[in-house]
């Protein structure tokens, strides 16, 4: 049995994010009063930017979904869609949001997430996203849907006819259907401002990002990391607050750097850095604190993480630019970690660990998750061949808690912690004959 885990330490980011997130819910819940109108969309390839120039709000399925885990309710939600004809094989992020729907569709603060005005679809890489809205029509008939297809990176690069296909998507599809729904005018100008505080956000979280090269490294990327992307990936990307949100949080761990002080768990600050890891996968959202503690009692500490550049991946050099709005937007989609093709995953894996000087790679393996569970082991085996870094693999769900097994998992992890010393020592005794 896991131990049970004390409360967050809160600091003043993490209080302004819960602010942000608050207001949002609180928005969403007014849509009757204020007429705004609600846009649903996925988080790999979100137009944040477009949705505000059009004055609408977002809702992201997948935030519904991975809060309802947290919340523990996501097992009944999924139990709920299976009734309804949904295989023990589909994504359960999506079974999750057709059972939260079909039990009112009842968000974090108690109150109902409104019905979409549109589904705007933009399409990187991952087949269920389709599948997902197609559901999702079916059950908001009323509103309307845009789909934008992004061309996935089969060869690697990104191509001028793939540039081109996408601002004539923009033009011709989206931007019109906003326009509609909206009952506004295009904007550009108010486009480009939001753009230019998205780029100002991606250089302070590249910035963030960055600290772990410190030892001991001041943040863990993957567990916290899922907290820093909130702002950008759902739905603040493009605005002030959450520019001063990363400016704040990269202060607060600047304090840290300054102090020596390792990352802050829910117990507290974690008191040795033992090993460095690189995890590729999401995590579990139905037993997170006690997937984590996992780490933090052994003192492991996730120096990067696949899953942090979900939402967009910046380290690679990528910002959206004001001075090319559209056609930025385009290449922000394209270059989505969903939306990279193998090669180009093991290439940015093996970036990271070099980069942020791991000791051990792991795969959380998602049951549900094709897009990302798809090449996994090839890619672990890869990454182990080039670099020769002791890898481990364990498996889990992100919101179906009948696919969480502690003890499956706190054994592997063991296993893979005690490859870890073994080769430390071998480290260790080969540095003393050298000297
Ligand atoms: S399969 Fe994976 S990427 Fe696709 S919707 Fe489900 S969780 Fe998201």
């Amino acid at each position: 049995m896991a131990e049970k885990v004390q409360e967050t330490q809160k600091e003043r980011s993490m209080i302004l994010q819960k602010e942000m997130i608050a207001g949002l819910f609180n928005d969403l819940a007014q849509v009757e009063k204020t007429g705004k109108k609600v846009c649903y969309t996925f988080i790999p390839g979100n137009l944040s930017e477009l949705i505000r120039t059009f004055d609408m709000l977002p809702v992201y399925p997948e935030i519904n979904a991975l809060q309802s885990a947290m919340r523990k309710k996501s097992g009944g939600y999924i139990r709920e869609a299976e009734k309804n004809a949904h295989s023990e094989d589909v994504c359960t992020y999506v079974k999750c949001d057709v059972g939260m729907m079909l039990n009112g569709n009842i968000g974090p603060t108690g109150e109902k997430i409104p019905d979409p005005d549109i589904l705007l679809l933009s399409y990187t890489g991952c087949f269920t996203f389709m599948k997902w809205f197609e559901t999702l029509k079916r059950s908001y008939p009323n509103a309307e849907v845009v789909m934008l297809h992004t061309p996935y990176q089969e060869k690697g690069e990104i191509t001028p006819e793939m540039e081109t296909y996408m601002l004539k998507q923009f033009r011709e599809e989206v931007i019109p259907k906003m326009e509609k729904v909206s009952g506004m005018k295009y904007d550009e100008e108010k486009l480009k401002k939001h753009l230019a505080l998205s780029r100002e956000a991606e250089d302070w979280i590249v910035k963030i990002f960055e600290t772990t090269k410190h030892r001991p490294s001041p943040i863990d990327a993957y567990f916290a990391g899922v907290y820093y992307i909130g702002p950008i990936n759902i739905g603040f990307r493009g605005t002030e607050k959450a520019v001063e949100y990363y400016k704040e949080l990269y202060s607060e761990i600047q304090e840290r750097i300054k102090k020596g002080l390792g990352p802050i768990t829910p117990e507290g600050e974690m008191k040795e850095e033992k090993y460095r890891l690189v995890v590729e996968g999401p995590p579990n959202w139905t037993s997170f604190r006690e997937f984590w503690k996992i780490f933090y009692d052994i003192g492991a500490v996730i120096v990067a993480s696949s899953y942090t550049k979900v939402g967009g991946v910046y380290d690679l050099g990528f910002r959206h630019d004001p001075e090319r709005p559209l056609e930025s937007l385009g290449e922000y989609c394209m270059n989505c970690y969903t939306n990279m093709n193998i090669p180009q995953r093991i290439d940015l894996l093996q970036k990271c660990i070099e980069d942020y000087s791991a000791d051990g790679y792991l795969t959380n393996s998602i049951k549900s998750c094709n897009s990302f569970s798809a090449g996994q082991l090839a890619m672990m085996r890869e990454l182990e061949d080039r670099l020769e870094i002791p890898v481990g693999f364990i498996e889990s769900d992100l919101v179906d808690p009948r696919y969480f097994s502690y003890s499956n998992i706190k054994n592997r992890l063991e296993s893979f912690f005690q490859m870890l010393e073994q080769r430390t020592m071998i480290n260790k005794n080969k540095e003393a004959e050298t000297v």
